[in-house]
């Protein structure tokens, strides 16, 4: 695991690395300065630069897709794969770049275009991808955005999350979920979620921020589930007002969210809140 920064913070922002016998891959990339931490992390690691064959992005926003541009260019023989509509944002940032600076102001930060084509690879829903002796398996997981894979390696039972399972608070063992507006859906999430307990793990990472092993780690997706529902049953009980869901989720979960800093959290939680909102199915759906 590597502390890929973001959010012009540290402990924000993870992202792993897979040696396999004959190549390496990267579990996606985080914003475009943590390139020079990754590398960085690389070179602690003593992998040859030379062996990382693919830059495994999550989804595309700009916190997992921003590294991959300048990543490219220091990694002679990578390319950087994800869903297809990953691959289209890489190419053409311009939107998300937008939705970045509206959103979350100094703490985004927006990424380059990829002209080269031949260093874009559109993965399908269950594709694998092999390293050698290990092989990954891109699992379609929407909710958080439409477009998001986690990756899942059997050999060591490692499941990378990205942000499907929410947003680990490593001290309290505790997720929040990314309800992000405007691409979070409540349905689509949750069966995501669902999805990822069919899967033997030994390891759950998370893009932010780190990893839970052991029989914690099945459980950590479980919790997910449990704070989902429990943000959904908040919601309505608040007749969706978003004034009173935010003042509630504040109250309930705020030392969770501690993966950003305090004078960040309460910006997170006014998007947090107003996404589960947009997200939720229409009442009586
Ligand atoms: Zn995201």
């Amino acid at each position: 695991m590597i502390d890929a920064g973001g959010y012009r913070y540290e402990k924000t922002t993870s992202i792993f690395v897979l040696e396999g016998s004959r190549k390496a891959a990267i579990l996606d990339t985080g914003s475009r300065s943590s390139a020079a931490l990754i590398l960085g992390g690389l070179r602690e690691m003593k992998i040859d630069p030379s062996r990382v064959r693919y830059l495994l992005v999550s989804h595309r926003h700009t916190d997992h897709a921003g590294g991959a541009g300048p990543l490219l260019n220091d990694l002679p023989n990578s390319v950087a794969c994800g869903h297809r509509y990953t691959i289209e944002t890489l190419r053409d940032p311009a939107k998300i770049n937008a939705a970045v600076a509206a959103a979350f102001g100094q703490y985004g930060e927006p990424m380059e275009p990829i002209t080269d084509q031949s260093r874009l690879m559109a993965l399908e829903p269950g594709q694998a991808i092999d390293l050698g002796d290990l092989e990954v398996e891109a699992v379609h997981t929407a909710g958080h955005t439409s477009d998001h894979y986690c990756f899942y390696e059997g050999k060591n039972k490692l499941l990378f999350c990205g942000d499907a399972a929410g947003l680990l608070g490593p001290t309290t063992l505790s997720t929040t979920p990314t309800t992000f507006p405007p691409s979070f859906k409540y349905g689509p999430y949750l069966s995501s979620l669902q999805k990822l307990l069919r899967y033997d793990v030994e390891t759950v990472a998370f893009a932010h921020f780190g990893a839970v092993s052991g029989e914690d780690a099945r459980q950590i997706i479980h919790e997910g589930i449990a704070t989902l529902e429990e943000w959904r049953e908040i919601a309505e009980k608040e007749q969706r007002d978003p004034d009173a869901l935010l003042e509630k989720l504040q109250e309930r979960h705020w030392a969770r969210l501690e993966v950003f800093p305090p004078q960040f959290r309460g910006v997170a939680f006014s998007m947090l809140a107003r996404g589960l909102l947009n997200g939720l199915p229409s009442p009586g759906d």
